[in-house]
C-alpha cells in the first residue's frame, strides 16, 4: 500500500503582511486556513491517481495542488508522502488499557496520550490521560515552566479549537482571539464541557489577518468556525455547541457544499 497525506487550504492573497511577525512559530505560514485533513491510500505508487482521489472526495475536478498564484484567491491542496505508521495514527481506534493506572481506554488512537512514537497500532503504550502521562513524565522530566502571555501573536486574528470529551465521545468546536489555553481554561472552571482529564484539547487551525477592517476579519473567524463544525456534523460525530453558526460568505458556501457532495458520492 502506498499512502498520501492530504491537506486543504483556503487562501486569501493580501501580500503576505501578516507574516512579519518572526518571534511567531507559525503553524501553516504562508498556507492559509487549513479546511480538511485526510489520508489516500493505493495499492500502486502512482500520485496522479491519488490526486484524482482527493478531487473526487473534494467534489471539486479543477482542484489545484499548489497555492493560487501571486495576487489570486482560492482553495487548493497539499498532498505529501507518507506511509502506513501516520495513516493508522490518523484513524485507528483504541481499546486498551492505561499503561499507567490500567483504566479501560477506548476512542481514536490519535487522542490519547502515547507513551513515545513507536506504535500506532491500537494495541498498547497508551495513558488513559495527561494527568497519567504527566505523573510518569514528571519522574523523568522535573516542573515545566507556565506559559503566561495571553495576547495573541500580531498578524492572527484567533483560532479555531476542537474540544473533546472521550468518556462521552461528544465533540465542541469554538475560536478565540486569544492564545486558545486561556478560552479552555474558562470552559473547565466553568465544567460544562466536561472533567479536564476527560477532555483533548487540540487547535483546528489559526486564523490569518487578511482584510483590513476588524469586522470583515471577525466574520470571516466565524465563517472558519461554521465550516469545522458543519464538517464535524456532516461526518457524523456528535457537537455540543448551542450555537451552530452559518456559513455567510458565498465563496466559502459553494466551496463547502462541494466538499460534502463529493464525500457522500464516495461513501455509497
Ligand atoms: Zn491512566
Amino acid at each position: 500500500m502506498f499512502y498520501w497525506w492530504v491537506r486543504v487550504f483556503n487562501w486569501i492573497h493580501d501580500g503576505d503582511t501578516h507574516y512579519d511577525n518572526e518571534d511567531y512559530n507559525w503553524c501553516n505560514r504562508g498556507k492559509g486556513e487549513m479546511l480538511d485533513e485526510f489520508y489516500i491510500k493505493l495499492e500502486e505508487n502512482d500520485r496522479d491517481k491519488a490526486k484524482e482521489e482527493v478531487k473526487k472526495r473534494l467534489n471539486n475536478s479543477d482542484l489545484r495542488f499548489a497555492k493560487p498564484r501571486k495576487g489570486k484567491d482560492g482553495i487548493y491542496a497539499v498532498m505529501m508522502d507518507s506511509d502506513k505508521r501516520w495513516h493508522d495514527r490518523f484513524y485507528n481506534q483504541v481499546d486498551t488499557y492505561c499503561i499507567s493506572c490500567h483504566k479501560h481506554i477506548k476512542g481514536p488512537a490519535a487522542n490519547f496520550p502515547r507513551i513515545d512514537w513507536g506504535d500506532f497500532s491500537g494495541k498498547d503504550n497508551f495513558y488513559c490521560s495527561y494527568d497519567c502521562k504527566r505523573e510518569i513524565e514528571a519522574k523523568m522530566r522535573g516542573i515545566e515552566g507556565e506559559f503566561q502571555e495571553r495576547e495573541t501573536p500580531s498578524g492572527i486574528v484567533g483560532y479555531i479549537y476542537h474540544m473533546y470529551n472521550r468518556k462521552e465521545d461528544k465533540h465542541y468546536i469554538g475560536q478565540t482571539k486569544y492564545l486558545p489555553f486561556f478560552r479552555w481554561q474558562e470552559h473547565i472552571k466553568s465544567g460544562s464541557k466536561g472533567n479536564i482529564c476527560d477532555i483533548v484539547f487540540e487547535v483546528l487551525t489559526e486564523v490569518n489577518k487578511n482584510y483590513s477592517s476588524n469586522e470583515k476579519n471577525q466574520e470571516y473567524m466565524n465563517n472558519i468556525e461554521a465550516w469545522w463544525i458543519q464538517k464535524y456534523r456532516d461526518e457524523g460525530f456528535e457537537i455540543i455547541n448551542d450555537v451552530i453558526p452559518r456559513l455567510t460568505i458565498e465563496s466559502l458556501k459553494k466551496a463547502f457544499s462541494e466538499f460534502i457532495a463529493g464525500q457522500q458520492e464516495l461513501s455509497i
